[in-house]
């Protein structure tokens, strides 16, 4: 992998909530991680072999989708569609994360099936990324009469998630809760669906259930995609500590609501934000843009904190190495601006005036992937790229 530089950095947003805003110009990047962070002028050029010149574009890190449901390659069963993890990263994502493959036709609802479902799942996007997107799929669905021994063998096989509770035959927290302390003692992070049912089959989750559960991650507290009373929100925003998850397809007057009481709570660091696609609603390749938007945008919240919302602290639940710019962290980059025509004069002003960012590059493992995006509108600026 080649060493690179990124240089003329206007703005570097961290990804972490409590420092969002680097002080640097320029990225070092070597072996696909990030190596060092600050002035052009102290960097060690020895070795490097591009130079990207962004213009005063504003860096983050790549974006973490929290909640996404592929099931295998590039295609959705759901809307009959390919390429939709192509189109996200077209979006700036960079990580997707599998709250459950529940659209494969035929899913097998046994234990023996969908624990063959979680394993193919997680080997198959591990040996291969759709785009150079990195997807952390098979996440297992609960079904009754999985025991402590399948959660051992499905951790050592290499699935890390439990996809969102309800969505498979486990229903009660009784049921649940047994299933939920062997997956977090095999090392795996539990999420949990709450709000109407989406599909048919999946079923509606109050929050008492949720706290008797237990789980890591309460999905879509705005609504997947009908939400919950905003009493229930209210409840689960202050009565624990869980990780509050936002998506795209929920919904979104719920999005205000609820980070009303957050921000009541200094609770910031622990919203993630996920598109919930593909589902009913469909595949919006700049979800987690928008919900980045609606929070800064409509809630009052600053844009590199509602970046990290997208990037670092869902990176910190699901223990990622990547979602900060740090380093030694995988270097997965969005470089971005405001788009043409907008009031905003760079990438964070857009989003905190609503608008879209124009992307001008996105970075996998410090390789770029894509240049100007097909999705977002065009960046004021051009990156100019050079051989060393
Ligand atoms: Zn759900």
């Amino acid at each position: 992998m080649a060493t690179l530089l990124i240089k003329n950095i206007g703005t570097l947003v961290s990804g972490d909530i409590s420092n969002p805003i680097l002080k640097a110009n320029a990225l070092l990047i070597e072996g696909g991680l990030i190596r060092a962070i600050g002035e052009e002028k102290d960097m060690d050029m020895n070795g490097v072999e591009q130079v990207l010149d962004i213009q005063g574009m504003t860096v983050t890190p790549g974006l973490i989708d929290s909640h996404c449901h592929p099931v295998f390659g590039d295609f959705t069963p759901r809307q009959k569609m390919l390429d939709f993890i192509e189109s996200s990263l077209h979006g700036g994502v960079t990580t997707l994360i599998s709250a459950g493959e529940v659209h494969l036709p035929g899913r097998p609802k046994d234990v023996a099936g969908t624990k063959a479902l979680a394993i193919l799942a997680a080997k198959s996007f591990a040996n291969a990324r759709p785009a150079g997107v990195k997807v952390i799929g098979g996440a297992l669905i609960l079904e009754p009469g999985l025991q402590e021994r399948d959660f051992e063998e499905l951790s050592k096989e290499g699935v890390r998630v439990v996809g969102e509770i309800g969505l498979g035959g486990v229903k009660t927290p009784k049921e649940a809760a047994s299933m939920v302390k062997w997956a977090k003692k095999y090392g795996m992070i539990v999420m949990m669906h709450t709000g109407g049912t989406s599909i048919p089959g999946s079923s509606t989750v109050p929050a008492e259930d949720v706290i008797a559960t237990n789980p890591d991650i309460i999905s879509h507290i705005n609504g997947g995609p009908t939400a919950i009373p905003l009493q229930e929100a209210e409840k689960l925003v202050r009565n624990t500590s869980l990780s509050l998850e936002m998506v795209h397809c929920g919904n979104p007057k719920m999005i205000v609501e609820v980070m009303r009481i957050v921000k009541e709570v200094d609770g910031l660091s622990r919203v993630i934000i996920g598109n919930d696609a593909p589902s009913g609603t469909g595949v919006i390749p700049l979800g987690i843009l928008r919900v980045i938007n609606f929070i800064s945008s409509l809630c009052g919240i600053k844009a590199e904190q509602a970046i990290a919302m997208a990037t670092g602290n869902t990176a910190k639940v699901y223990r990622l190495n990547r979602g900060m710019i740090e380093p030694g962290r995988e270097a997965d980059l969005v470089i971005m601006d405001a788009p043409m025509g907008s009031v905003g004069k760079d990438a964070l002003s857009a989003i905190e005036a609503g608008d879209i960012p124009g992307i001008a590059a996105v970075l996998i493992d410090g390789e770029v992937k894509i240049g100007v995006s097909r999705n977002t509108p065009p960046p004021n600026r051009k990156i100019i790229i050079k051989k060393h």
